[in-house]
């Protein structure tokens, strides 16, 4: 049974009526009628602005783009910020070019402009949709006010393993709740419609498969069929498409032998034709080019031709559109109507933002001043924050912190860093101006508690930024004695230990998932003197937790948790707070257990208890340490029995499961119920159980909550062999939970 297909317009949440979209549509061909072959190649030309714009131009290159802002020959600029130069940028194409064709400004905003807000891994935590459209949301206000139109997010890449540096930047392992959680955003970041003030362009990447790196390293090779391919890595994808998604980027890898620029089948067959959605594909940065060194294409025109044809609709910072595009429409090598096609899809979502009413739309510098780096907004980043937090282990209830201790020392190279909880991708944020940990566990603490700080060491030494290597320090010890002393002589130790923020991003990709330089060295010598620890952990990736979780009685996953990292964990610690967050991606007890995932298929080998996952190693165990979907509370939720409102359903019909929580504890907390299923028999192998629905419930103690599910054939549906997405009748599990382990399972059939 075929998924009815609906319509993907960029308009789909927006309040336009037919008729005022029919006029849109109207305004895109009068303009594309105006326009000279060199201009409309011009509109899927976009640079990269990183300059003074309003200064003079350095070097040729620079030199070259402003003749050709001034021309028109130029559809977008990255990079550009703050009003003064997007204003200078665009006032060179309004003032001196023919057609005066706004250009739009991209930039990548992550997870917040200057506020920062938790990378998306950590904000998945949360599993609090409406948090993610608010973040989204607060964070497009301020970067419309620096006058950008566009943000290259969010990224939907399901990644399973923690070695590729860039799964800080999505919402892990689980194709659901990557959907769940794009949709989410771009609902924040584009609004209900894209012409209202303060909302932004969102874009769907890296389309696609850029998350399945064979061996976690970063740009490399993605071998996988085209069942995974739809399966695992479109979901979110597709549903973006039907959110409305403005753009789409596409992305460095190939798959299967074919570079993701030039797949015609991503980019032209699903997303504009069966798909049909109208927005534009961005390349990545220089992917055009790059099929060069892919050994696909012998020249940049070659690349242009892969890439045209392949759909690509704009080239970010390649050269090979600008250099090439003419010449083989001239030639006769493409028709112009490709052309005219991407240059469509281009300037509708200049007309749908409302650059042609006006260009100069989010350049007010009062606003700027005013609105980024709001109050309002380090609100929101701290409930971000606290929401983000999980708790992976609370031995004795050690948890929240108790008034009989009375004196803590703060130890280990995280704890007063107020930069690497900006994350890797922190826009436009001051270095250091997040609050570190120590701060926070100052701010919180009762005053009856004393509170010491020893750093220990270092985690790593020289420049820490964007571009260059990180430099870890592997030897210096010299702080451990102060250190120890301090530990011996305090009735509790926290220890901030993780990963520095630059350890994760693109082109960050690691064989070691645990803690670089001399930490574990630290951590053994403080054990030795005080065992009474809490390990407050800040990392980008699962990281091989073994010891930790051998050897220390708390530990709390904070990952980078933005601005208002340390105000948040003071917080948890001392109570105010009682932590919900949920792990979106498994922690392995090794790295070479990866990647792991809850979600693996059924195997050919099912081992005595006739489980079907007998593939196994001989010297570790299969499953993780930590699972998805696992978090503590310092409450206790009970669930009671599944009731399913039948044990069958056929066609269109739906059944309902549902299940009654209670909060047993003493603290009120909320809960993150789940859903999975598995499809018993089907046409390809099938996971053998898969995320199909959640709800995050609050309860006070002592209440309950009768929490539904509904199932209907849609929920059930797969793409199968014969290529298309349908329902096979047949028995299914159904499973629900506190996470993807602890499940209680009943079974129904689909007729
Ligand atoms: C990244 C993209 C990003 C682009 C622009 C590329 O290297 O892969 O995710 O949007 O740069 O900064």
């Amino acid at each position: 049974i075929a998924l009815s297909l609906n319509a993907c317009k960029v308009s789909s949440q927006s309040n336009k009526s037919p008729q005022q979209e029919k006029n849109i549509e109207q305004k895109v061909d009068s303009v594309l009628a105006l326009m000279t072959l060199e201009e409309k190649v011009g509109q899927m030309v976009q640079y990269n602005g990183s300059w003074d714009v309003t200064g003079p131009a350095t070097g040729t290159t620079n030199e070259k783009k402003l003749e050709r802002l001034k021309k028109g020959l130029v559809g977008s600029m990255l990079n550009v910020v703050s009003v003064k130069n997007t204003r200078e940028a665009q006032r060179l194409i309004i003032e001196n070019s023919r057609l005066k064709i706004p250009l739009i400004f991209g930039y990548d905003v992550i997870h917040g402009y200057k506020t920062m807000f938790p990378v998306p891994l950590g904000e998945t935590a949360s599993w609090d949709m409406i948090l993610a459209e608010k973040t989204a949301a607060a964070a497009a206000r301020e970067t419309a006010a620096s006058g950008i139109h566009w943000t290259f997010a969010p990224m939907m890449d399901v990644s399973r393993d923690a070695r590729w540096g860039r799964i800080m930047e999505g919402a892990g392992e689980d194709p659901f709740l990557n959907a769940e959680i794009a949709v989410a955003q771009i609902k924040g970041f584009q609004g209900s419609d894209l012409a209202s003030e303060n909302t932004i362009a969102a874009c769907a990447k890296h389309f696609a498969g850029y998350g399945f790196a064979e061996a976690g390293r970063d740009y490399n090779t993605v071998n996988i069929g085209v069942y995974e391919l739809q399966n695992t890595i479109l979901p979110p994808f597709k549903a973006a498409a039907n959110a409305g998604v403005a753009t789409f980027m596409n992305s460095f890898n190939e798959i299967d032998g074919v570079p993701a620029t030039s797949s015609s089948y991503l980019q032209r067959e699903l997303l504009k034709e069966d798909w049909n959605w109208d927005g534009f594909i961005v390349s990545d940065w220089g992917s055009i080019s790059e099929m060069i060194s892919h050994g696909v294409a012998r020249n940049k025109k070659e690349a242009t031709l892969l890439a045209i044809k392949g759909g690509s609709d704009m080239d970010m910072e390649g050269g090979a559109y600008e250099s090439s595009l003419i010449s083989l429409v001239e030639e006769g090598e493409i028709s112009e109507d490709l052309i005219h096609d991407s240059v469509k899809r281009i300037l509708r979502i200049k007309f749908h933002l409302g650059l042609f009413d006006d260009p100069y739309k989010y350049c007010d510098e009062s606003f700027e001043k005013s609105e980024v780096y709001s109050d309002k907004n380090q609100q929101l980043a701290l409930e971000a924050a606290k929401k983000s937090i999980v708790l992976l282990k609370n031995e004795n209830n050690i948890l929240p912190i108790q008034n009989k201790v009375k004196s803590i020392a703060v130890i280990g190279p995280l704890a007063n860093d107020k930069d690497s909880p900006l994350g890797n991708w922190r826009a436009q944020a001051i270095q250091n101006s997040a609050v570190s940990v120590l701060e926070g566990i100052k701010k919180h603490a009762p005053t009856s508690i004393k509170i010491n700080y020893a750093e220990g060491a270092k985690l790593s030494t020289g420049e820490r930024n964007f571009l260059s290597p990180l430099t870890i320090n592997k030897n210096d010890k010299s702080g451990f004695e102060e250190a120890i002393n301090l530990a011996e002589n305090s009735d509790l130790v926290i220890l901030v230990v993780g990963e520095d923020a630059f350890q994760s991003g693109e082109g960050r990709s690691q064989t070691n998932i645990g803690f670089l330089g001399v930490q574990n060295e630290l951590m053994k010598e403080i054990q030795k003197v005080n065992k009474n620890m809490i390990m407050v952990l800040m990392n980008g990736r699962p990281m091989d937790l073994t010891w930790s979780d051998q050897n220390i009685p708390a530990i709390v996953e904070t990952w980078f948790l933005g601005s208002q990292h340390g105000n948040a964990v003071g917080e948890v610690l001392f109570g105010k707070y009682n932590p919900s967050g949920k792990l979106p991606v498994s922690f392995p007890r090794n790295v070479g257990q990866e990647p792991l995932y809850y979600n693996q298929k059924s195997t050919g080998r099912p081992n005595a208890n006739s489980e079907v996952t007998y593939s196994h190693y001989t010297d570790a165990g299969r499953d993780a340490l930590f699972p998805f979907g696992f978090g503590l509370s310092y409450t206790n939720f009970e669930y009671g029995k599944i009731q399913l409102s039948s044990d069958s359903f056929s066609g269109s019909e739906e059944i309902k499961a549902s299940i009654e929580i209670k909060n047993t504890g003493k603290m009120a907390g909320a809960e993150v119920v789940q859903l999975y299923i598995r499809d018993l028999f089907a046409s390809i192998t099938r996971p053998i159980k898969e995320l199909k629905g959640f709800e995050k419930i609050y309860l006070e103690p002592g209440a309950s909550k009768k929490v539904e599910f509904t199932i209907d054939k849609e929920l059930l549906s797969y793409f199968g062999r014969d290529k298309k997405w349908g329902t096979d009748p047949g028995k299914f599990y159904l499973f629900i939970g506190p996470n993807s382990t602890e499940l209680q399972q009943v079974e129904f059939q689909y007729k």
